[in-house]
């Protein structure tokens, strides 16, 4: 098992990298944020305690976060994906110590870089299936589905996540700013650290990281 991860700010564009690679590169797709949103929605212990904190934009503590992480990778067996984990320095540095003591190796660390005023255009025009199997990403402006509110793929509802207002966005950027720059630094001095530009189109984003991909095979 090889464990790969996506890197940057909130609105990056790392959900749709992730989407897209998982279906070229056959990885298992491990979004905390997906897997929080199950667990609100099921109203399950951790999600009571993450509901609040979510919605207002504010992160999850780290030991429950990993805490549902470590659970997943043992029920894996296949290549993994992170996207929106790690988020913090021990969030990393838990991941890390996992990773030896289960003998799993790290393999990409994908950073995409977007700069701060292009990102909350996109999180506050962002709409997304309400059907959590399909979880296609739309945009109101460059990105819009064919049909107002419905999703092209699977006809479900679309929605606009709680934490995807103007105000909620401002308080992911500040933990953000808080903690990216040591999670940055830690996985900088990684052999398979890559940054990309995460301003161009999303089909030339996703070009640049299959061919990092090939290049490594
Ligand atoms: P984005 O990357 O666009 O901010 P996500 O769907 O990854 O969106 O995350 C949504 C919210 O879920 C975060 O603002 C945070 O509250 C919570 N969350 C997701 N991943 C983590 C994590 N690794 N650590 C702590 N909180 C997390």
């Amino acid at each position: 098992m090889i464990v790969h991860v996506l890197l940057g700010a909130p609105g990056c564009g790392k959900g749709t990298q992730a989407k897209r690679l998982v279906e070229k590169r056959s990885l298992i797709h491990l979004s905390t944020g997906d897997i929080l949103r199950d667990a609100v929605s099921k109203g399950t212990e951790v999600g009571l305690r993450a509901k609040a904190l979510m919605a207002s934009g504010k992160l999850v503590d780290d030991d429950t976060v990993n805490g549902l992480v470590f659970a997943r990778l043992q029920d894996e067996t296949g290549d993994v994906l992170f996207d929106g984990y790690p988020r913090t320095l021990q969030q990393a540095e838990a991941l890390g110590n996992f990773l030896s003591l289960q003998g799993i190796r790290l393999g990409f660390v994908i950073d995409i870089f977007v700069p701060e005023h292009a990102l909350e255009n996109r999180v506050v025009n962002r709409r997304v299936c309400s059907n959590n199997s399909c979880g296609a990403i739309y945009h109101l402006t460059s990105k819009p589905p064919k049909q107002d509110g419905v999703c092209d793929l699977c006809g479900s509802p679309l929605k606009h996540r709680a934490d995807d207002t103007s105000e909620a966005f401002q308080a992911r950027m500040v933990e953000f700013n808080k903690t990216f720059q040591p999670l940055q630094a830690f996985y900088k001095g990684m052999p398979l650290y890559r940054s990309v530009d995460g301003l161009r189109a999303p089909d030339e984003i996703h070009t640049t990281i299959l061919e990092l991909f090939q290049e490594q095979a």
